[in-house]
């Protein structure tokens, strides 16, 4: 069966860049795995790859904010709740390839929030995850992630998102050829070497001596977090060089076995 690589990231931290990549690299695999791509951003301007269904194909985002008298986000919201109403369509379409491919990449809208958080969001993820093994792949601007409170609020993030979605999770760290993660996957590692640089970062002490609010909360935080680091794989990839491919799709063959153990009885018990 193939595999379903749902990429999600903040807007900049370079999704479109490793979709591409990841594509790239599939092609010049021996023999070539051409994946089959799925592009759900009604709003992108230019994909620098060809997806096999585009939800531009079918609704016009910008037609749709007229139509509908919405701004942007409405726009781009509603453009990806008419497309869910035709996405067992969809489904049909990618189980006739399912014999023939190996990875299904599902590239989601740059504004983050309106796939994770919306009905639709859920809807596509919960269909193609109950079909096929799915994994998440959360992309890092890692050069933008080095500051101890910013590490932290993308943490959260990413946690919150792999508490909705129950699905194995692969934290990617892209650009390390700007900015090797090293100090990230010490941070996951080693709880202690966290706190420290977050006592060390300016204004975690108040004039008396004391640890501020924000640095008390935050450490209480971090103690979630290293729940949350147990249950996910972490790799550095750089999108502009092609850096940590292999090691990126070595841990997602390793997520079918967590997928099987992990997500399938869980959706089972909700039935
Ligand atoms: P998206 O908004 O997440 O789709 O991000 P893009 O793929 O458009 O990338 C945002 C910016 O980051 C662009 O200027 C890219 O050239 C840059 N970028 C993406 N991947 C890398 C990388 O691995 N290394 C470096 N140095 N820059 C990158």
């Amino acid at each position: 069966k193939p595999h379903v690589i749902i990429t999600i990231g903040m807007a900049g931290a370079g999704k479109s860049t490793f979709v591409q990549r990841i594509n790239s690299y599939l092609h010049s695999q021996n023999p070539p795995q051409p994946p089959y791509i799925l592009n759900l951003d009604p709003a992108v301007t230019h994909v620098p790859f060809e997806a096999n269904i585009d939800i531009r194909d079918t609704v016009n985002y910008k037609e749709v904010m007229k139509q509908y008298n919405l701004g942007p986000n409405g726009g781009i919201l509603t453009a990806l709740n008419l497309f869910t109403t035709k996405f067992d369509q969809v489904l049909d379409l990618v189980e006739k390839r399912a014999e023939t491919v190996d990875h299904i990449i599902l590239d989601t809208p740059g504004q983050i929030e309106i796939f994770t958080w919306s009905a639709s969001g859920a809807i596509i993820t919960d269909a193609v995850a109950s079909s096929f093994p799915t994994v998440v792949a959360y992309i890092i601007d890692t050069p933008r992630t080095t500051a101890p409170a910013t590490f932290m609020s993308n943490m959260l993030y990413a946690c919150s998102i792999m508490y909705k979605t129950k699905l194995p999770f692969i934290l990617v760290f892209n650009k390390i050829d700007a900015q090797p993660h090293d100090f990230a996957l010490e941070w996951m590692q080693d709880f202690e070497a966290f706190q420290v640089a977050l006592a060390s970062h300016s204004g975690s002490r108040d004039s008396e001596g004391e640890p501020t609010y924000m640095n008390s909360l935050m450490n209480s935080m971090s103690l979630v977090l290293d729940e949350f680091y147990k249950h996910l794989k972490a790799v550095g990839v750089s999108s502009m060089t092609g850096a940590g491919m292999k090691e990126f799709f070595d841990a997602v063959e390793e997520s079918r076995e967590t997928y099987r153990t992990e997500y399938l009885p869980e959706i089972e018990r909700a039935r």
